[in-house]
């Protein structure tokens, strides 16, 4: 849950009150004060998934499609004691990978996109996951939100925001996109978010919309920016 509550004067612990923006506010206005409350209501937001190695958060990342980080982390925990080397995902029928990531759902695509990024790291990449985004979006099943959720995590190296489906609704409903192509939102919040808050800022949106903007009925009530944001229901 964020750290920061609305007081009964609508105003929040971690903002400023009236005299601050408004979510009648321009955008350029509000979206800093937005990124400072919901960067200090989450301080402690970072990826979920378990790896510990560039090709363990590869694999994690593809099976955390639709699914859970919960449920993916429990799966890895026997999947990577089976499969160490992207050779040891290759060395197996393609049934028998699907078998073992089936409780992360989709599993026969998965496996395919497993397989297929494993093929072109040993083939092409001389065993390792590669380090740049126009390398990592050529692999099967890769796009962007991987990538970018790779590049960060595994080697520290900030290119973009992965656009998952928290990050998408959550800035939705902010107001800092209208777009639902992915790489369009993207677009606009490497824009009006500050570079240095790109990798952070992922993940604070992901745990506030796990947390409180809640896909079916968002917790505006309780919401630290709900005077900012223009979706708000109260
Ligand atoms: S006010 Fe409501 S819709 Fe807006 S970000 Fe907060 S929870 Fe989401």
């Amino acid at each position: 849950m964020p750290a920061g509550r609305r007081g009964r004067d609508g105003a929040t612990r971690d903002g400023p009150t009236e005299r601050g923006p408004t979510r009648d506010s321009p955008l350029e206005e509000r979206a800093p004060e937005v990124i400072r409350i919901l960067r200090r209501a989450y301080p402690d937001a970072k990826v979920a998934l378990r790896f510990s190695n560039p090709l363990e958060m590869l694999v994690a990342t593809i099976l955390s499609a639709q699914c859970t980080d919960e449920r993916v982390n429990r799966v890895t925990e026997g999947l990577f004691a089976k499969y160490r080397t992207p050779e040891d995902y290759l060395r197996v029928p393609e049934e028998e990978l699907a078998r073992d990531v089936k409780p992360t759902g989709f599993f026969n695509q998965k496996a395919k996109s497993i397989r297929g990024a494993c093929r072109r790291i040993v083939e092409e990449g001389g065993g390792e996951v590669p380090r740049t985004m126009e390398e990592l979006v050529a692999l099967p099943g890769v796009a962007r939100k991987t990538a970018n959720i790779v590049l960060g995590n595994a080697f520290g190296k900030v290119e973009g925001i992965a656009v998952d489906t928290h990050v998408r609704r959550v800035s939705q409903r902010l107001g800092f996109t209208g777009e639902s192509d992915p790489d369009r939102i993207e677009r606009d919040l490497m824009e009006l978010i500050p570079k240095r808050h790109w990798f952070s800022f992922t993940y604070v949106l992901i745990d506030h919309g796990r947390a409180v903007c809640v896909a079916r009925r968002p917790r505006c009530e309780e919401c630290p920016v709900s005077r900012l944001c223009p979706s708000s229901l109260v």
